[in-house]
């Protein structure tokens, strides 16, 4: 089904133009995958759509799920929404009990675009869908639904969100989803939108973030032989940064990491490449992998069985479940030593970045693996899924490099500068060698 969905990524543009005019259930036999509607009863399906506003930085929460009985109404345009089509819920504090927890408005899809596209003015941000939380749970007719409408938003925004290799954009239908093509062309050059919260620099031209060019003096400071740039040493301090509950703290342990470094004297590591990684989240490769997917390829390079692993993505870790196949893998055992470096890491994702079919996405995954003890691994596929599981935000680890850092990095949204900038001053500062 992956290579098939693959297959439709790249005929995606010419089919769309037919799907949307003709809104036929199936146009080619390539259409014709396995999507059976969902059964209202399985899915309960949520997903934020990180919509933030790029003025107070709140993050809206929406939820996705299949219509459960069809007796709620769409609360823009009041109709039923039908029993069984995917519908979206935007998540509100409940106004009557702050203990009884949130509800959820719920919206037709289109509906629901329609509404964030009239105020995109002050809302922004439709991240990576592939990336959220339970995302990969939904049946791909749903899934190219909203990515459409996600493609078609950015669009008309006059910038592409997250830079995906390939943007499916049919508008293939299973019965009683939401059948309206999305509207027709784009506007040209429409007025730049501020994209999220960290905005400011709005350059749609630009591929993403995290080809920043770096920084210079922290690559200078760099010893890439030292353990400071080992993802062991890495890999530990995301697990004592995990096992925090205070912020204060987690803050307080990366800054010692990035000051004084594994030996407690001075950092020897790369300081803006262990940033970036500590942010997979906002600093984003894109990769095209979801953790079906992933469990499909590993599957394939441990020579297991792909049914049980699919099983045990049930546990909802993929990295774990990874980590345990790799483990127990015969014929691919996991390296006895852990000695890979941050820097190979970093390089090895971006290669991954790049891929874009099954088999290639397979040989990078296997050559990660290859070099990997399976805890490395683990941490990797975190990498790859954007998120570290530490429980910290963009500015807990900000903080820990500098308390001017997270304003700098909202304003102009460049690592690589404000890293720069920081070690720049601590160079100048009381402590440094050069004063100037
Ligand atoms: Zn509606």
């Amino acid at each position: 089904m992956t290579g098939t969905f693959k297959l439709l990524h790249q005929a995606a543009r010419t089919f769309y133009q037919l799907a949307t005019k003709t809104a036929l259930q199936c146009p080619t036999a390539l259409h014709c995958y396995s999507s059976p509607l969902p059964h209202p009863g399985t899915s309960h399906l949520k997903f934020a759509l990180h919509i933030s506003s790029c003025h107070n930085m709140a993050e809206q929460r929406y939820c996705v799920e299949y219509a459960k009985r069809g007796t709620a109404g769409c609360k823009k345009c009041k109709e039923k929404i039908a029993k069984g089509i995917v519908r979206v819920g935007k998540i509100v504090p409940n106004p009557f009990s702050e203990s009884a927890g949130d509800m959820k408005e719920w919206y037709h899809v289109k509906c629901m675009f329609e509404k964030l596209e009239r105020v995109r003015a002050t809302t922004k941000k439709i991240d990576d869908l592939t990336e959220l939380e339970g995302w990969q749970e939904l049946q791909d007719p749903e899934k190219d639904l909203i990515n459409q409408h996600v493609k078609e938003l950015a669009a008309k925004a006059g910038a592409a969100p997250t830079p995906r290799k390939k943007t499916p954009s049919k508008t293939n239908q299973s019965p009683g989803a939401q059948s309206t093509p999305p509207a027709k062309a784009p506007a040209a050059n429409p007025s730049p939108l501020k994209f999220s919260g960290f905005s400011a620099k709005p350059d749609p031209s630009s591929p993403a973030p995290s080809s920043s060019s770096g920084s210079s003096l922290s690559t200078a400071q760099c010893d890439p032989k030292h353990k400071d740039c080992l993802l062991r040493e890495f890999r530990k301090l995301c697990v004592m940064v995990a096992d925090q509950a205070s912020y204060n703290t987690k803050t307080q342990i990366i800054h010692d990491f990035l000051t004084k470094g594994t030996g407690g004297d001075v950092f020897h590591g790369d300081t803006y490449l262990t940033v970036k990684l500590l942010l997979p989240g906002v600093i984003k490769n894109v990769y095209n992998l979801n953790d079906k997917q992933i469990v499909k390829l590993y599957s394939r390079v441990f020579n297991c069985n792909q049914e049980e692993m699919v099983r045990d993505l049930e546990q909802g870790d993929v990295s774990e479940t990874v980590r345990i196949f790799f483990e127990d893998s015969k014929t691919f055992p996991p390296a006895a030593k852990s000695l890979l470096t941050i820097h190979e890491v970093d390089e090895m994702l971006n290669q991954l970045s790049k891929m874009t079919k099954e088999e290639d996405q397979q040989k990078v995954l296997e050559d990660i693996a290859r070099r990997c003890t399976s805890n490395d691994l683990k941490c990797i596929i975190r990498l790859i899924k954007h998120d570290l599981k530490m429980n910290s935000g963009a500015k807990h680890v900000l903080d820990a490099l500098d308390p001017n850092a997270y304003d700098a990095f909202k304003a102009s949204r460049n690592l690589g500068d404000v890293v720069e900038r920081v070690l720049r001053n601590r160079q100048q500062g009381p402590g440094g060698k050069k004063n100037a």
